[in-house]
């Protein structure tokens, strides 16, 4: 499968991004330089080699990361991303921005980010669990309850995470759900956290369109991707009554279908979305630049850029991917007048919902999908609120403002830990 979204430059890598962001919130926030220091640095990386069996008996080797960015706050958190086109830079950015998102939604964490370069597509059921345990096994020194949480991210799901707590939980001697959130059920899963991600991005939809007077009843939207994170917000979103007029995948995108229920049962049976009868493809650009009310880019790094940001039309921009957006293209969005909720905020249910997963499974007991729900809607309705307030009171973007809220939530906690010796 090819990706259809753009191939990273040099110039606009998503470390890049992260870093120009980090800078002028630290400017922002007048931080000293010695707290850039700090904060532009990650703590801990760990690169390995992952050797693969594969099914007819020859042995690949493939580059495996896992990057502690922060663990001032707590534990470092974040999610393990299968793609063959990740490298170590992107992976630190990743990890640099679980940092600013967890504190920005105040959970008692730190960030991280880690992956594997590989194509899960290309792999066998089997070659992918072989894979993902010994992923696991190479990094279990630096990871746990206590010291780093694994969950899914792009190419893993939570089959990924029943192997990475058992191939921890093997070699401690003992059940151990808190390795990883994201887990099954009925291995400590918490209800509610496959949709969770969706379901914060519908949330930021929701109240993005109320402070822009807008009736979400018969409001349009667009999105970017179709898998953990595009595919619960669009349902979400039909519940809310806006109108999904095109979602995408790798493979292209499919507008003037009924429902988004309908459309992953036909995807589901024929393997993509550019093929689903009854239904008009378009490419991932073209999504980008439908006249919808809101565009959710919701699949990989890099998506608007200084080439496809003038054409976009939407009033809303909700970013449910993490660093869908260039420096350049963020520019030119805010030269528009969009109303752009960055990823920080606009994708943290994900996390937050982790959060809820690792409190039950450190209590053993567990909470109905009512209170998780309620839960999750109070921690965003606070994070929305501070970044809101933030944004208003000192006329900046909600990207500077939610940035400046993480940022110095981390600076402080540095601040007041002091450093040792
Ligand atoms: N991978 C998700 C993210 O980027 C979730 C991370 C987590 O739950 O730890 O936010």
């Amino acid at each position: 499968m090819t990706m259809a979204f753009k191939e990273r430059s040099s110039t606009e890598s998503p470390l890049d991004t992260a870093l120009s962001q980090l800078r002028r919130a630290i400017e922002q926030l007048r931080l000293s330089e010695s707290d850039w220091n700090t904060l532009s640095t990650p703590r801990r990386i760990l690169e390995v080699a992952v050797p693969l069996r594969r099914d007819d008996g020859r042995v690949e080797m493939y580059k495996g990361y896992r990057v502690q960015y922060s663990t001032t706050r707590g534990p470092s958190k974040g999610g393990v991303r299968f793609h063959q086109n990740i490298d170590l830079d992107e992976t630190v950015a990743l990890a640099m921005l679980m940092t600013w998102k967890c504190a920005l939604a105040n959970l008692p964490y730190g960030g991280a980010k880690g992956g594997v370069a590989v194509d899960p597509a290309k792999l066998s059921l089997a070659e992918n669990e072989r894979l993902t345990r010994r992923y696991t096994s190479e990094i279990l020194p630096i990871i746990g309850p206590e010291r780093d949480i694994p969950a899914p991210d792009v190419g893993t799901d939570e089959r990924n995470m029943a192997w990475m707590m058992d191939t921890y939980s093997v070699n401690a001697g003992f059940s151990v759900p808190g390795v990883v959130t994201g887990k099954p059920i009925v291995l400590g899963g918490s209800l509610g956290r496959t949709s969770a991600t969706g379901d914060g991005v519908a949330i930021l939809v929701r109240e993005a369109l109320k402070l822009k007077g807008i009736d979400p009843k018969g409001a349009t939207v667009a999105i970017q991707g179709f898998g953990k994170v595009g595919y619960w917000a669009a349902i979400a979103l039909e519940q809310m009554g806006l109108k999904v007029v095109a979602v995408s995948d790798a493979s292209g995108g499919a507008t003037g279908f009924d429902s988004v229920a309908d459309l992953k049962k036909h995807v589901q049976e024929s393997g993509n979305l550019s093929s689903v009868p009854g239904t008009d493809s378009l490419t991932n650009t073209e999504l980008l630049h439908l006249g919808v009310d809101v565009l959710v880019p919701a699949a990989l790094s890099d998506a608007i850029t200084e080439a496809t940001a003038p054409g976009i039309k939407a009033k809303i921009v909700v970013e449910g991917a993490n660093a869908p957006t260039t420096p350049a293209g963020d520019a030119i969005m805010n030269d528009k007048g969009l109303f752009v909720i960055p990823d920080i905020l606009a994708n943290c249910g994900g996390v937050i919902v982790s959060y809820f997963e690792w409190v039950q499974d450190k209590q053993n007991y567990f909470w109905s999908a009512k209170e998780v729900k309620d839960n999750l809607n109070s921690i965003l309705m606070r994070a929305i609120a501070e970044v809101s307030d933030k944004a208003k009171g000192e006329h900046l973007t909600w990207r500077e403002a939610a940035n400046m809220v993480g940022v110095a939530r981390v600076a402080q906690a540095h601040h007041l830990r002091g450093l040792y010796p």
